[in-house]
């Protein structure tokens, strides 16, 4: 039977990918891996949006959210965590773990992050950084960085940014919008298994990543891993196998254009909302602010998220996620980043109408399949 990897993270990997991970393992300190890894940084760059170097480190997102803070703060240094979602809780709890002080501006879960709220904060108080989630994945909500890094032109505050369920797949332009750090991971939207974590130091954050009187730091200190990037390497053994892969995805993105890849990520995600709404799913969050990279729909009154989830996987092997806080069993989340396709949604969607009525949830059959192609077709 199949299995569709169908959640926000971890997602599918193209059979491409697969296969380059399955290439020999190279010497990390030779010349085949410094050339993968140069390729890495290249193809890594117009996705950041940065001429800089892109880091890739051996660990998960909040790994790569974890080295972000160590580098830029000192105990006792003050944080702005913005939180809209699960993802913006950890950051704080991360920021608080390493002694910060940690202030938070909290928006409604399911609302995007309001610029002028975090402008407001930042005239009252001198913070060393403002920590914001691009892309909230428990909602499916993304905030707009670029009125937020706009904030940050004038002022030493460092605007640092969890990409890990965007990159790749949302928008971002980390020169332009002066995102100083961004974070993110590769089993989300850029198609590869977890392990690689991204981080992308702007110039302005790298005079506070210098200083010596920051945090203690070792494994993730970025300035090693920058004077190893500058030989093409990393600081410590690289995941030899993922860089392969991860070089592998790139091509594709590449490939296909990052233009052409942000829209389809739009077009799916629009159509598998369109579908759901049509068979009595009805989106969760803010219009305006969806995210292309997650869709989260609301249960019915009368159904438990988690059900809906089981039984897709039981019948279907289709694999989606339910929510594990305080949208437990109201909501359930299905990624469209990545390796995903209008045939994906489709049979999603086909998954849906036949396990809804074995819950007891009545489905016109076909309604959601017929809505997310009249969605393509547009
Ligand atoms: N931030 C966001 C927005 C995420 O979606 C995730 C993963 N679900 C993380 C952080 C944490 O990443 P990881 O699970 O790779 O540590």
């Amino acid at each position: 039977m199949t299995y569709r990897l169908r959640l926000p993270g971890p997602t599918a990997v193209p059979p491409r990918v697969l296969k380059a991970i399955a290439e020999p393992v190279v010497n990390h300190r030779g010349p085949e891996f410094r050339a993968m890894y140069a390729r890495c940084e290249e193809l890594m760059r117009p996705i950041l949006g940065t001429t800089g170097h892109p880091f890739f480190l051996a660990c998960s997102g909040t790994g790569a959210m974890e080295a972000s803070l160590v580098n830029i703060l000192a105990p006792g240094e003050s944080v702005l965590c913005v939180i809209h979602g699960h993802f913006g809780e950890r950051f704080a709890a991360i920021a608080k773990t390493f002694g910060a002080q940690v202030d938070v501006l909290e928006f409604p879960w399911g609302t995007t992050v309001d610029a002028s709220a975090i402008e407001k904060r930042v005239a009252e108080k001198n913070y060393r950084a403002v920590v914001v989630t691009h892309n909230e994945s428990s909602t499916g909500v993304f905030a707009n960085l670029s009125p937020i890094g706009a904030i940050f032109r004038d002022r030493p505050t460092l605007l640092v940014a969890d990409s890990v369920s965007g990159l790749g797949g949302l928008e971002m332009k980390q020169d332009e919008w002066r995102v100083d750090i961004v974070a993110s991971a590769s089993q989300k939207c850029l198609m590869c298994p977890p392990g690689i974590g991204v981080v992308s130091v702007s110039q302005k954050a790298w005079k506070i990543v210098e200083r010596e009187d920051r945090l203690p730091r070792y494994y993730w200190d970025f300035r090693k891993t920058l004077a190893s990037a500058e030989k093409s390497e990393t600081a410590f053994t690289a995941p030899v196998s993922l860089m392969s892969g991860l070089r592998e995805a790139l091509e594709m993105i590449h490939e296909e254009s990052l233009p052409k890849v942000l829209a389809r990520h739009l077009r799916l995600s629009a159509a598998l909302r369109a579908g759901c709404a049509a068979i009595g799913l009805a989106g969760y969050g803010e219009a305006g602010a969806l995210s292309p990279t997650v869709v989260a729909l609301q249960v019915p009154e009368k159904l438990n998220g988690g059900d809906i989830v089981r039984r897709l996987y039981e019948k279907h092997r289709t694999v989606i996620a339910g929510s594990r806080n305080k949208l437990a069993g109201r909501v359930i989340r299905i990624g469209t980043m990545g390796y995903v396709s209008e045939e994906d949604i489709l049979t999603d969607l086909r998954h849906l109408e036949d396990v809804l009525p074995d819950l007891g949830f009545a489905v016109t059959t076909g309604a959601g399949v017929a809505a997310a192609a009249a969605s393509f077709r547009q």
